[in-house]
């Protein structure tokens, strides 16, 4: 049985008082929820201890990103043994914007998902394709070849920690969603990926990510492949986030 996964990554968004009100208020709408689903909240840094705080344990935590070291002279950086020690669960590793804005390559991003798989996090690891690539037909290619890259450090006994997100870049932030039967495709082939690599494929949960709102959630989730969501400007809204994880069947 895979996890069933619903993710709100808030960028570099939100106060004290949106983790006040937001957590708050899916906090309690999470409880009420009963298809299973995982929800995580993935606010920046500086506001996980509020947010750990409001979910009360409810919820689950993640940080947006770690430094690779486990600790020493890094101005600015966050360990992952510090995001543990906060009561975080999960944290994002090469998130496009990460990828694109901060140059950070396959190696460094399987550099970072060794960290946190050794302090305990399950890693959500961030793929996709550009809207070039995939006009090229090297959409498929350049997945797999993320995917791979992302996981060369992973042991044989923490593939529990592992989650794979699917964020064709072209869908961040756009308003532009893959159709459902594009992104269930893409699902499966990471699925034959992650057997090439040697994972236990068919028990690693795989999301979503690009555009997702409530009213788009429903057919994407339906989909085999598709265990849950990343989303990013629509977890900045309770009702929106509550809508689409409730969208999970
Ligand atoms: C994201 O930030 O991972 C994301 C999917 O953003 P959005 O839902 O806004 O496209």
């Amino acid at each position: 049985m895979r996890r069933k996964i619903v993710a709100g990554n808030w960028k570099m968004n939100g106060s004290k008082d949106l983790a006040k009100e937001l957590v708050g208020c899916v906090r309690s709408e999470a409880e009420a929820l009963d298809n299973g689903v995982e929800v995580v909240i993935i606010p920046p840094a500086i506001y996980v201890g509020d947010v750990v705080e409001q979910a009360g344990g409810k919820l689950a935590v993640g940080v947006q990103n770690v430094g690779q070291w486990s600790s020493g002279a890094y101005t600015g950086e966050v360990s992952a043994d510090m995001a543990k020690d906060q009561g975080c669960e999960y944290a994002l590793v090469g998130h496009s914007e990460r990828r694109q804005l901060f140059g950070e390559s396959d190696e460094l991003v399987a550099a970072k998902v060794e960290r946190l798989l050794a302090s305990g996090l399950t890693a959500i690891v961030c793929v996709g394709e550009t809207l070039d690539e995939r006009e090229a037909g090297r959409a498929e290619a350049v997945v797999a070849s993320q995917v791979k890259a992302a996981l060369t450090k992973v042991a044989a006994e923490q593939w529990g920690q592992v989650v794979i997100a699917y964020e064709p870049v072209w869908a961040i932030g756009t308003g532009k969603t893959a159709t459902a039967e594009d992104a269930q495709a893409m699902h499966a082939a990471i699925r034959v990926t992650l057997a090439e690599a040697g994972a236990p494929a068919e028990s690693i949960s795989l999301l979503y990510g690009g555009s997702v709102k409530a009213d788009n959630a429903a057919a994407l989730f339906a989909e085999p492949d598709i265990d849950g969501g990343l989303i990013g400007g629509a977890s900045l809204k309770s009702e929106d986030f509550v809508s689409i994880c409730r969208a999970m069947p």
